[in-house]
């Protein structure tokens, strides 16, 4: 894994802009087309046939898509004294189980308790996205998006949950299909006092027991 390049802490009262990108080795897109020829001749299938001749292109240039995101600008602004709970719900979610190289797809939720700054919503998104294009587990997911506004963002408090049904799951193996596994990580106030950790789990449709 490559950790995120450190993005410091705005200090000013100004709106704040942090260049956020994931430094990683780019996708080698001529390499992976001969790999998938390749896995398809092991698969016993011929890549010169009439059908097949276009797939090697096809799946390398999916997985460069779906593994690779644009850079994004991370505006934060002054904080005019809120103190309660920002939350995003059903923000769609989509990533690569690294197990299986199959998708992994639901919703997860974000809120914080802002410090003296807080996140244009849609930046929540954003973020989410930066590290669910990449070979992934939930479980790790949840706790980078976590760590990730809790280093750049300074709030009181942060909670993630992510909800994601894995195709893993559902078309191999146990087949179940329909299971969603829910998945959370949580940094201070939202981990340490249980009044602010129920209200962000039942804003996030969760009864809020768990962590
Ligand atoms: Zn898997």
């Amino acid at each position: 894994m490559t950790a995120p390049e450190p993005v410091l802490a705005p200090t000013t009262t100004e709106p704040a802009r942090l260049r956020s990108v994931r430094s990683r080795t780019a996708v080698d897109v001529p390499a992976a087309e001969h790999a998938v020829a390749l896995l398809l001749r092991a698969l016993g299938k011929d890549p010169a046939s009439v059908h097949l001749t276009e797939t090697p292109r096809r799946v390398a240039g999916a997985f460069a898509e779906m593994l690779s995101g644009p850079p994004f600008e991370l505006t934060t602004f002054p904080n005019e004294g809120y103190d309660e709970l920002v939350i995003a719900t059903d923000i769609p979610v989509q990533s690569l189980c690294e197990h299986h190289l199959l998708p992994f797809t639901g919703v997860a939720h974000i809120g914080y308790l802002p410090g003296d700054r807080i996140l244009g919503l849609s930046k929540l998104a954003r973020v989410l996205e930066m590290f669910a294009r990449d070979l992934q587990v939930q479980e790790r997911l949840t706790q980078q998006v976590a760590d990730w506004l809790e280093t750049n963002l300074a709030p009181r408090g942060v909670g993630v949950v992510i909800e994601a049904e894995h195709l893993c799951m559902s078309l191999r193996g146990v087949r179940a299909r329909g299971a969603r596994t829910t998945t959370s990580a949580l940094h201070g106030l939202l981990r340490e006092d249980a009044r602010s950790r129920q209200e962000f789990f039942a804003l996030s449709g969760l009864r809020g027991s768990q962590a």
